[in-house]
């Protein structure tokens, strides 16, 4: 835990008592804050309770009595419009902030120059994270990785100087962290996303750009209109475009990463950085670890034994040829595109649950890579209908589509199946969710007769 001393002996108020509200009360109660929670959800709030945390109903509370509010970044800030506990504190005239502003606050006292690496992007956030944390272990450092991903920020070890912090930030964590200035700031792309929650586009990419305005080393994605006019206001950021090849900064090409135009890494084999989406994760990787000191071989190193994400272009394991590929986080067409993109022919892929806004036609282009389709859940009539003379088949559930994939994958005779689950649609017809679906997939990968999981191929 990070015990957070910027409210010692202060009364703060601490609104949404989840998992990362209940660690920031902690942390603010170990660094000698007093302070008062509340949730709407009676769970949450008796589960703090039994902890010893003071809970009481905010709205009862006299605000100006709080040095701060602490707001939990689910609850809304500004859109569709201020929560009720941000318009008490805004007419209190005290500041509402998050958990990764109480863990700058902390580091700023405790340990300025600690290395902390910040990653946001609408897209890549979680494997960029994971892929940087991966490097810098193999690279000797002490990694602390967490922020929306996994372990809640106060959660982990404080800064200190040989420990890294690599923090995926979320633009809700963000717009309650004013004072953020990472050692290595990260902006993969903006593409239009939770606009219900920041008002307008404007709105979101300017809170993605104050992750990298502050930092040390501002790396930047350059690849889309709002991220090229971030980078143009930035001091010297390392650009990164998958799209064109830089004469400055690191581009890909061909599964290669060229820095300032020469090929210098090769990931061409690393199956768990497949794909261009995933030369921009992997170049960041790259401009952060360099910008820490570490050297190139050992980037490498840490790039070639990447385990990958769960559920994301996650490789599973093989029966004889066929390569398994649970990407189960695909969730809408373009997270799938990304998949067939990413496998160049001869997929047996596994699609289908609940669609999204126009189904898969938008892959159409694609059909040529994929041998067959076995489909599943409710899209399955729809699919068909989009997928026209592409084979497919209907298989209703998971377990008889693994089976029919394995079979049709096994009997082909090409060089390289692979079977892919990247569903394109939600899961909630057939599960509680993706990771429960990818889980599923995994399981009865594993139980097919002759498997051999990753470590073994
Ligand atoms: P996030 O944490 O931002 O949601 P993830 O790393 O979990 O991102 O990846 C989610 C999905 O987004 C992946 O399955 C892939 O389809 C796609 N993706 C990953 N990296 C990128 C990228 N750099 N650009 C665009 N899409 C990406």
């Amino acid at each position: 835990m990070t015990p957070v001393h910027a409210f010692q002996g202060q009364r703060v108020a601490l609104f949404g008592l989840g998992g990362s509200g209940l660690a920031t009360a902690r942390a603010l109660k170990a660094g000698g804050a007093n302070v008062l929670s509340w949730d709407d959800n009676e769970a949450a709030r008796n589960k703090a309770a039994a902890e010893g945390l003071a809970v009481a109903d905010l709205a009862q509370a006299n605000f100006t009595d709080f040095a701060a509010l602490i707001l939990a970044p689910g609850v809304p800030l500004t859109h569709p419009e201020p929560h009720w506990t941000v318009k008490r504190a805004h007419a209190a005239g005290i500041p509402v902030i998050g958990d990764i502003e109480l863990f700058c606050l902390e580091r700023a006292q405790l340990a300025p120059d600690a290395p902390f690496i910040a990653i946001t992007g609408t897209n890549g956030k979680s494997t960029t994270t994971a892929l940087i944390a991966h490097v810098m272990k193999v690279a000797g450092f002490d990694v602390q990785m967490g922020g929306n991903i996994g372990t809640a920020i106060l959660s982990l070890a404080p800064p200190a100087a040989g420990r890294v912090h690599v923090i995926e930030c979320s633009s809700y964590q963000i717009d309650l962290a004013a004072s953020l200035a990472p050692s290595v700031g990260i902006l993969l792309n903006v593409t239009p996303d939770h606009l219900d929650r920041h008002g307008t586009m404007e709105n979101y990419a300017g809170v993605k750009e104050r992750l990298v305005a502050k930092a040390l080393h501002a790396v930047m994605g350059v690849d889309d209109e709002w991220c090229r006019s971030i980078a143009a206001r930035l001091h010297k950021p390392v650009e990164i475009s998958v799209e064109r090849i830089l004469s400055q900064g690191l581009s890909y090409e061909e599964g290669f990463i060229l820095r300032n135009g020469q090929r210098v890494l090769d990931l061409n084999g690393i199956g768990s950085l497949r794909g261009a989406h995933n030369g921009q994760n992997a170049a960041a990787a790259i401009a952060a670890a360099e910008a820490l000191g570490v050297d190139d071989a050992t980037i490498l190193r840490g790039l070639k034994s990447f385990p990958g994400l769960a559920h994301r272009m996650e490789q599973v394991g093989r029966v004889g040829s066929v390569l398994f590929i649970n990407d189960s986080k695909a969730t809408n067409a373009d997270a799938t595109e990304k998949a067939l993109l990413a496998i160049p022919r001869d997929i047996f892929w596994i699609c289908g649950g609940v669609p999204k806004e126009g189904g898969i036609a938008p892959l159409a282009p694609l059909f040529g890579r994929v041998r067959e389709a076995f489909l599943i859940g409710q899209a399955s009539e729809d699919f068909a209908r989009t997928l026209g003379s592409v084979p497919h088949r209907f298989c209703g559930d998971l377990e008889k589509a693994v089976r029919a994939a394995n079979e049709a994958a096994q009997a082909s005779g090409v060089e390289a199946p692979v079977v892919l689950l990247s569903p394109a649609c939600a899961s909630f017809d057939q599960y509680r969710n993706f990771e429960l679906r990818g889980a599923h997939f995994r399981t009865l990968v594993e139980q097919l007769p002759g498997f051999r999981a990753m470590a073994e191929v």
